[in-house]
């Protein structure tokens, strides 16, 4: 018998929008790993009556509740007061949670106030998580079949005591089956193009199961199997992935590589190469993408954002005429700005964007017009993208525009 999970999320600053729910994603995600079911997810604010009402109809129609937030220690966190009254039990002092507490203030050198103490009671018979990133300590109740288990509303905290000690304990106490999923990243083909191709496979297979998901300017396709064992997961999947692959392998550019910036670095790393850029209409954000991935210093170069035309020419040594004859969005600029750039950086890959991000039209190129230049050993090419979506998409533009600029380096790479 499988079991079914609920999430509900606590706090008034999520129903008014100030705060995004991404702990249910996590927690979501987790309990898909460990093959529990979840069939709701709810939130509610900080009111007792309501989060009381939430938790009785969750406790009778599944078996784990796994809450979030309302942990904290001001008068406005409640979960725990409201758990204790719907699962009937008292909460009472965690001498050892007091203990934790008391030194989590003492280290870092801070005036313990009274209302901390608060934290430190617990419900009557819980099993405690000590919290290793703040001071709500998770508990796990569990009394008349069902189990409760209160997370801290911080992801800083959420995350991590999610993932390293409720998963480990729901697995052990819950989980009795195990699911594996790989996921396929594709980019240079839409979500609907996909769907078309797969169809099938997605209607007729049930385990695994073939699923899409649009990203920007990319699509996720998951295949998840529910068996006994990895073993059994592993050898359930091989058969569909082969026949994804046969489909739409041309647009695979990794399996469980969580973006383009991270097979780009996988490709320089084995290859001992590094990449720099040249950036203008995406103002940087390549080289952040590439250098959010710890390590980056092995595989990143001088890079440049050259946005205004006086930085092209200073930095890059384009020739004036250049662009007074062809303007900055021009193929011919984003030639020169790769070719310039790989004097500058001295990089095995030197890559260039150029483009109108909006939401104005620039030298009568279209909003979206996108140039991406790549010079290394193997000389300098340019191709030219358009990512016109309405003209009020800057920030989409770029991103999809630092998409190009990153897979063109990702190419490249695997041309060396
Ligand atoms: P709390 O434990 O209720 O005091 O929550 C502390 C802080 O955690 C809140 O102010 C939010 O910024 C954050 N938080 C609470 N719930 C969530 C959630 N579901 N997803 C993301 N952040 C949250
Ligand atoms: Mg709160």
């Amino acid at each position: 018998m499988s079991l079914n999970a609920e999430i509900i999320c606590v706090g008034t600053e999520l129903l008014l929008g100030d705060v995004v729910d991404t702990n249910s994603v996590t927690i979501s995600r987790g309990l898909t790993q460990l093959g529990i079911n979840l069939f709701h997810r709810e939130t509610v604010g900080d009111n007792h009556d309501r989060l009381v009402r939430v938790l009785k109809s969750a406790i009778e129609r599944c078996d784990i509740v796994i809450t979030s937030g309302g942990l904290g220690a001001t008068c406005d966190d409640i979960t725990k007061e409201a758990v204790a009254e719907v699962m009937g039990v008292e909460l009472e002092l965690h001498e050892e949670s007091l203990e934790r507490i008391k030194d989590f203030f003492s280290r870092r050198n801070i005036t313990m106030t009274d209302n901390n103490v608060k934290q430190a009671f617990l419900p009557k018979g819980a099993v405690v998580f000590p919290n290793d990133y703040g001071t709500a300590p998770v508990t796990a109740l569990t009394k008349g079949g069902k189990t409760v288990i209160m997370l801290p509303g911080p992801p800083r905290e959420l995350c991590p005591m999610f993932e390293e000690k409720i998963m480990p304990y729901l697995k052990e106490n819950f989980s009795s089956s195990t699911i594996i999923s790989d996921s396929l990243m594709l980019y240079g083909i839409g979500e609907s193009a996909v769907e078309e191709k797969l169809c099938d496979l997605m209607r007729d297979y049930t385990n695994p199961t073939l699923a899409p998901y649009a990203k920007i300017g990319e699509v996720q396709l998951r295949i998840t199997a529910s068996g006994k064992d990895e073993e059994e997961c592993r050898r359930l999947i091989k058969p569909l992935k082969e026949k994804v692959f046969e489909r739409v392998g041309e647009y695979i550019y990794g399996v469980n590589v969580d973006s383009l910036e991270r097979a780009l670095n996988l490709d320089l790393r084995e290859k001992g190469l590094t990449v720099s850029f040249a950036e203008s209409c995406t103002g940087g954000l390549c080289a952040k993408r590439v250098i959010d991935i710890p390590g980056a210093s092995k595989v990143i170069g001088t890079s440049v954002v050259t946005y205004s035309r006086e930085s092209k020419m200073k930095l890059l040594q384009i020739d004036k005429n250049i662009i007074d004859t062809y303007g900055v969005i021009s193929k011919e600029c984003a030639f020169h700005m790769a070719k310039g750039l790989m004097a500058l950086s001295g990089a095995d890959i030197s890559v260039s964007v150029t483009g109108v991000a909006g939401p104005d039209t620039d030298e009568g190129k279209d909003v979206g017009t996108v140039f991406v230049g790549v010079a290394s050993k193997n000389g300098v090419r340019v191709k030219e993208f358009n990512f016109a979506r309405g003209r009020r998409e800057r920030e989409y533009i770029r991103a999809l525009a630092a998409n190009a600029a990153i897979n063109e380096a990702r190419l490249e790479a695997k041309d060396f």
